[in-house]
């Protein structure tokens, strides 16, 4: 579509928090008036949505932006790049010197003035968009959602740089959230995926009682009438209340699947991250969640490398992780991130011991993984349709599953049958590969 104010091209680096912000700016800057571009020689601005939560992340942000400046310079149109999220916010001040290629940089939290930043740099009058009161400003087109419920985080783990990028914990309001997720719902989306540095800990900044659980009920009412889903991701242990466990259980729209990033599991470990617990309390709320939700998947984070963890620290989170068989594991190796505490400890562990630590704790959760997803074979499951695939084989149709979140996990993949994106299909599971799964679809009677 042509615009009379230009096309914007939009692209994103880091994770579903991006993502979300992203769709944000876009929808503003469509509401004002703008197109989006399909590439850049079609673009009038360029925005970049960075990540800097690893410092191997704020290097493909910047690398990302350079690539773009070099494609700008060889082309014939002028499309002035726009430096948005994690990496304005981390390096603000040090970046126009740094960057001269970038014509403004927006940190996370102003990024809502988006429409006038764009404007100011292609030198135009806009007028900021009008919108009725608690539009939801999402451009989501897929069948399923993420939505922020939560901004920054307050736990200042010793390694993580994403309280000074993102601020200090900030829960968003209960009936912003459902009547978003209510809009998506409208518009095709069958499965909300609930985000924050640290969901757990929803509505503990507003007055009264508000908690994550009660959220989940009223989000589950506006995702019902649709026959939706709803997940929630980053639930770090100490959130995990007997309120919460109940709520998940005995919410039929409420997914069981449950992750906890735990990074470690040694005390002493945990206690230099700035974290709490230790293997017996960690296995105690795993044996609890088993046995109050039955058959429910588990997700976690494991981290290598922290700072002064020795051999037989390693060894008992690998001893954890194998003891635990989690149906997903995401594996980082520590990285030393500028300004941080850990970046200052004593002891960093050699970048060899380091990968050597991290590719044993791969192997084992592939491993874990790999077989906890060839259990489900034999399952007959719904499944959310996500896209139709050409293949050499035909047409395949792709979707996820409840143990599947979309983005971090596998995929359904069925190779006969009809259904459009979005559909919910039933499936009989009939063979696995890695974290995917094959199926067909049942001719419901
Ligand atoms: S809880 Fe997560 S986001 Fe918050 S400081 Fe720790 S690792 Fe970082």
């Amino acid at each position: 579509m042509d615009s009379p104010l230009g096309k914007i091209l939009f692209i994103t680096l880091g994770c579903a928090k991006n993502e979300v912000d992203t769709d944000r700016m876009r929808a503003l800057l469509l509401a004002a008036g703008f197109a989006e571009a399909d590439g850049v020689d079609d673009a009038d601005a360029a925005i970049v949505n960075t990540c800097s939560f690893l410092a191997s992340a704020t290097e493909e942000s910047v690398e990302a932006t350079l690539e773009l400046a070099e494609g700008r310079a060889e082309g014939v149109r002028s499309c002035p790049i726009i430096m948005c999220g994690c990496v304005p916010s981390r390096y603000g001040d040090d970046l126009p010197e740094q960057l001269p290629e970038v014509a403004a940089f927006v940190k996370a939290d102003d990024e809502d003035g988006i429409v006038g930043v764009v404007a100011d740099v292609l030198g135009i009058s806009v007028a900021a968009p009008v919108l009725d009161a608690g539009a939801m400003l999402r451009t989501v087109q897929g069948a399923s959602a993420f939505v922020k419920i939560s901004e920054g985080c307050d736990r200042f783990c010793a390694f993580c740089a994403i309280p000074y990028i993102r601020g200090r914990y900030h829960s968003r309001p209960a009936d912003e959230i459902v009547a978003e997720v209510s809009a998506l719902m409208e518009q095709g989306v069958r499965e909300v995926i609930l985000i924050g540095q640290d969901t757990g800990i929803w509505g503990s900044d507003f007055e009264g009682d508000q908690t994550l659980a009660k959220l989940l009920v009223r989000v589950a009412e506006a995702v019902r009438p649709y026959s939706g889903w709803v997940r929630v991701l980053y639930l770090q242990p100490e959130g995990m209340t007997d309120e919460l466990i109940a709520a998940i259980r005995d919410t039929p729209e409420v997914l069981p699947y449950i992750d906890i990033p735990i990074q470690h599991c040694s005390e002493r470990v945990l206690k230099a991250m700035g974290r709490s617990g230790d293997p017996e309390q960690l296995h105690a709320l795993f044996a609890r969640l088993r046995d109050e939700i039955p058959g429910m998947v588990l997700r976690t984070t494991g981290m290598a490398g922290f700072p002064g963890e020795t051999d037989e620290e390693a060894d008992e989170l690998y001893d954890f992780i194998e003891a635990e068989e989690f149906d997903y594991t995401s594996v980082f190796a520590y990285s030393q991130e500028e300004g941080t505490r850990a970046a200052a400890m004593p002891d960093q562990v050699d970048e060899d011991v380091k990968l050597e630590r991290t590719q044993r704790l791969i192997d084992l959760v592939e491993e874990l993984g790999f077989s906890a997803t060839a259990k489900h074979v034999g399952e007959r499951v719904k499944v959310i349709i996500d896209g139709v695939e050409e293949t050499d084989d035909g047409v395949e149709l792709i979707g996820h599953t409840w143990f599947q979140a979309p983005d971090c996990d596998g995929a359904v993949h069925i190779q006969s049958g009809e259904a459009a994106v979005g559909d919910i299909v039933t499936v009989d599971l009939v063979d696995s590969f890695c974290y995917e799964m094959v199926g067909t679809i049942v001719e419901e009677a």
